[in-house]
């Protein structure tokens, strides 16, 4: 590991170690190395795929793309067959340890919950696949629970078992309301930081990505891991260009001795 890094890992986990308020946002790059493609990257999702298909106010119009919609997700769409990396590992790690408040998510691929974080620690500001959902009394179901149910003939999607409503995955499509609880939530508790990690995040996408900017304001420090720039680089304390799992890890067992933990 470079200088460079090594006194990032130095300098980040001393911050860590005094911190009284510590929140983790990630984004996509966290999950690259699980296997789960990029979304916006030069060889993106969005390179391929016709966003369109993700787009809300079609889902509800459009029988045809329902069935599809649903079929994928019932097929594990991205990311289904996934495990989390180390750095997840790491990043659960440091919400047991009682080191981190909680972490905020834009990724819709349950690698966070899966890798331990509490729920009542985690807040997926686009939602999760590992839950389907009622689009009119809005019950979450666990996505094994739905797997073998059928779709209805008319609306091409199963009908939610408690009210009758229309189905979709739980991941939030363009043009979708933010969940609201989970929203506020991260503001609030980005507001209450002093010290805010970014991991894997090319901070593009509002209002998630305003978030580092929230707990800036408030006098929080700010420290960026991602292998590309961001328009909030010029506000961060530190910038760490590297891959969160071969770096994350190291910074969990410092600390841990800067703590006595060890
Ligand atoms: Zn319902």
């Amino acid at each position: 590991m470079s200088a460079v890094l090594t006194e990032a890992r130095h300098q980040l986990a001393a911050w860590i170690a005094v911190s009284r308020r510590f929140v983790i946002f990630t984004g996509a790059g966290i999950s690259t190395e699980s296997g789960i493609p990029d979304f916006r990257g030069p060889d993106g999702v969005w390179t391929k795929v016709n966003p369109n298909q993700f787009d809300y106010q079609a889902y509800l119009s459009d029988p045809a793309l329902r069935r599809q919609r649903w079929e994928s997700y019932r097929q594990g769409g991205m990311g289904a067959d996934a495990k989390p990396n180390a750095a997840h590992l790491a990043v659960a790690e440091l919400v047991q340890l009682g080191l981190a408040d909680c972490v905020i998510t834009q990724n819709v691929d349950g690698l966070h919950a899966r890798s331990g974080v509490p729920d009542d620690r985690l807040f997926e500001l686009h939602g999760s696949s590992r839950f389907a959902k009622c689009l009119t009394c809005w019950t979450r179901f666990p996505r094994e629970l739905t797997l073998t149910w059928q779709p209805d003939p008319a609306a091409g999607v199963p009908l939610c078992p408690d009210c009758g409503g229309m189905m979709k995955s739980g991941g939030v499509s363009f043009g979708e309301p933010m969940p609201q609880y989970e929203t506020a939530e991260a503001i609030r508790r980005s507001r209450a930081a002093d010290l805010f990690l970014v991991i894997g995040s090319s901070l593009v996408v509002y209002p998630a990505a305003a978030m580092p900017a929230y707990a800036v304001e408030q006098g929080a420090k700010l420290a960026i891991l991602n292998i590309s720039e961001t328009p909030h680089d010029r506000i961060a304390d530190l910038l760490i260009d590297t891959r969160a799992a071969e770096f994350l890890p190291g910074v969990v067992e410092t600390v841990k001795r800067m703590r006595g933990q060890a």
